[in-house]
Formats: C-alpha cells, sequence, structure tokens
C-alpha cells in the first residue's frame, strides 16, 4: 500500500503570511495546497448575493451545504466585506460541519495524486487535521500584520487606511478567536513561528527545517 499523504497544517491569523508560506512549501514539496479561507469565504458570498444575513447562522449553513467547488474561482472572494461576512459564517457550526469532510478528504487524497498536502487556515491542527504530522502556526503583531495587508491593498491600487485596516483586523481577530467552536488558537504540538521580523524566504527556511525535523523522526 503507498504511504499515506503527509499532511502540513499552517494556521494563524490573518496577514501572518501563512498562505504565502502554505503555497511555498507545497511547491517545494510537491504537495497539494488547499486555502480554506477561500471555503468560508465562497459561503460568505453565496449569503450575501442571496441578500441574507451572514450572522444568520441556519442561512449560513444552507450556503455551505450548497457550496460548490466553482464557487472557489468565484470573484471578490478577498473584498473586505466578504472578508468580514467570512469571520461571521465561519462562527457557525453548522458551516464548519458542512465544511469538515471536503478539507478532510482533500487532505487524505490530495488532487493530483500528491504525495501530500498542505492546508492554511485557523483550525487545521487543532480541528481538521489533528493528526497532521507537522503543525506550524504562524503570528505577529496585530501593527505589523496590518502594515502588510495596507500594502498589499495600496499595490492592487486601493488607498487603503492604516488606522481602517488595523481596526478590522482586530475584530476580525476577536471573533475568529473569540468563537465557541473551532477558534483560532495554536494546537499544543504546533510549532510556532512569530513573522514579525521575518522576511519570506526566512520564514520559509524556518519552516522547512522544521517539517524536515518532524518528517525524518517519523521515518
Ligand atoms: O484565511 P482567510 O483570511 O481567507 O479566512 C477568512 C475567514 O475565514 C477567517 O477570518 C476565519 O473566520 C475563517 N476561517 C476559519 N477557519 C479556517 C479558515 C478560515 O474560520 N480554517
Amino acid at each position: 500500500m503507498p504511504d499515506a499523504p503527509v499532511v502540513v497544517a499552517v494556521d494563524g491569523p490573518a496577514a501572518s503570511g501563512k498562505g504565502t508560506l502554505a503555497r511555498r512549501l507545497a511547491e517545494h514539496l510537491g504537495f497539494a495546497y488547499l486555502d480554506t479561507g477561500l471555503l468560508y469565504r465562497a459561503v460568505a458570498r453565496r449569503v450575501i448575493d442571496g441578500e441574507g444575513d451572514p450572522a444568520d447562522g441556519a442561512a449560513a449553513a444552507r450556503a455551505a451545504r450548497a457550496l460548490e467547488p466553482g464557487d472557489l474561482a468565484g470573484e471578490g472572494l478577498r473584498e473586505e466585506t466578504v472578508t468580514q461576512a467570512a469571520s461571521a459564517v465561519a462562527a457557525d457550526p453548522g458551516v464548519r460541519a458542512a465544511l469538515l469532510d471536503f478539507q478532510r478528504a482533500f487532505a487524505a487524497a490530495p488532487p493530483g495524486g500528491a504525495p501530500g498536502a498542505v492546508l492554511d487556515g485557523r483550525d487545521i491542527g487543532t480541528a481538521v487535521c489533528p493528526d497532521a504530522a507537522v503543525k506550524l502556526f504562524l503570528d505577529a503583531s496585530p501593527e505589523v500584520r496590518a502594515g502588510r495587508r495596507v500594502r498589499e491593498l495600496r499595490e492592487r491600487g486601493s488607498n487603503a487606511i492604516y488606522a481602517a485596516v488595523l481596526r478590522d483586523m482586530e475584530t476580525r481577530d476577536a471573533r475568529d478567536r473569540g468563537r465557541a467552536v473551532a477558534p483560532l488558537a495554536p494546537a499544543e504540538d504546533a510549532f510556532v513561528i512569530d513573522t514579525s521580523t521575518m522576511n519570506a524566504d526566512e520564514v520559509f527556511r524556518e519552516a522547512l527545517a522544521h517539517f524536515d525535523a518532524r518528517t525524518t523522526s517519523r521515518k
């Protein structure tokens, strides 16, 4: 029987650098990559498009159950209204339960027959894949993360204001950390990297060294 896929969980708050790291690790290792935040964003988009209220758990759970793969390629998933709505729908247990199977199936049988999968999100190491071989948790101060997000938005042509971005980010962090189901938190056995004063290359090198140490010691 072929070896079970190697699962890498990359969790952390917004703009901690987890998306950049997860994509790079997946590419380097030849693993499949899933941005699980997109699932919550696509659910939020469905609720908004149906003129529903993202805080209405029943409507959000219905949207989650109706989700189709094509929704993940939908437009405007990174808009601020969708971002905040994603964090609202993500607090509903019915939404999280509806998305669990898809994420676990991706990890258990990575598309394209890849030997492993990298999933990034908030609860991969704690709830979605608690048995992941490698668990990374990225963090950075809210000020650093807001600064990164402002730069990203300005590069996309928006005239983002730092104070507003910081406030929105803190609102979202508080909701993600404070929810009753699968709150944002490092798993007990996660390797925590504070990226506040690191660049993307440094984060990648540190994460890869941890990956190598964990996977070599398993063999
Ligand atoms: O990662 P991203 O910023 O795209 O996620 C959007 C929102 O989706 C987060 O603020 C969080 O509320 C939710 N989310 C989650 N669990 C995940 C991934 C994202 O609750 N695994």
